[in-house]
């Protein structure tokens, strides 16, 4: 399961590593937290239309990679706040998705440091705290259980846009299918070309350091 705060997120720092989770057979979950409703230059631009449409670039970039579900929460772009609210709806999807392992943003050393989305920080704390210790306790979001959702235990965080990576994937199979998931967020593209150039350079030079011609990298937390 991944829990991230836009659209376009993912496809960045783990595209390639889902999509090699797909094809050894994983299914893999998306539960995005807003629907990035501020992704437009155009003053003017309607929100709602902005989100609807990226909702449904999602939704492409999903297909290529092969996920087996995407669901919104549909907080608002930019402000997102890690609210018992925010909690949980993200206990919920994974009290009802139950993934061995969950995949989200480094709360706390996030990459870039500094300028870094306040709503990647955001999400990533409170799928986090979303994880431990509430999906796992029963007496946390009781009322769940009238729906059928009870507590489950994650095995694994994947901490993705992280400074303090400490395990590298390799994604020399999949970076050609991550770089076209991208490109499925047309809203978000201004050139191609120089997309594509570039999402296959930031590939190399992380996986460099590790002797792979293109990597994914991440900080992996287990949960005893
Ligand atoms: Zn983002």
């Amino acid at each position: 399961m991944e829990i991230a705060a836009h659209p376009d997120d993912i496809e960045l720092w783990c595209g390639g590593t889902l999509a090699r989770a797909v094809d050894a057979g994983a299914q893999v979950r998306l539960l995005l937290v807003t629907s990035g409703d501020k992704g437009s230059a155009d003053p003017d631009a309607d929100p709602a239309s902005v989100a609807t449409t990226r909702e449904n670039e999602a939704r492409e970039a999903a297909r290529v990679l092969g996920l087996a579900d995407i669901a919104f929460l549909r907080w608002r772009d930019g402000e997102v706040e890690n609210t018992h609210e925010l909690r949980g709806e993200m206990v919920a999807w994974i009290r009802a998705w139950r993934p061995d392992v969950l995949f989200t943003h480094d709360p706390e050393h996030p990459e870039p440091p500094y300028l870094r989305h306040r709503d990647h920080v955001v999400a990533g704390r409170a799928a986090l705290d979303a994880v431990y210790p509430l999906a796992r306790d029963p007496l946390a979001f009781p009322e769940q259980r009238a729906q059928g959702l009870t507590s489950h235990k994650v095995g694994e965080i994947w901490l993705f846009a992280s400074a303090v990576a400490n395990r590298a994937v390799d994604i020399g199979k999949t970076l050609e299918q991550k770089i076209a998931a991208r490109l499925e967020h047309e809203s978000q593209t201004s050139d191609r070309e120089a997309m594509i150039a570039r999402w296959r350079k930031r590939a190399f030079q992380t996986g460099t350091p590790f002797s792979l011609t293109a990597a994914e990298t991440f900080t992996v937390l287990t949960i005893d």
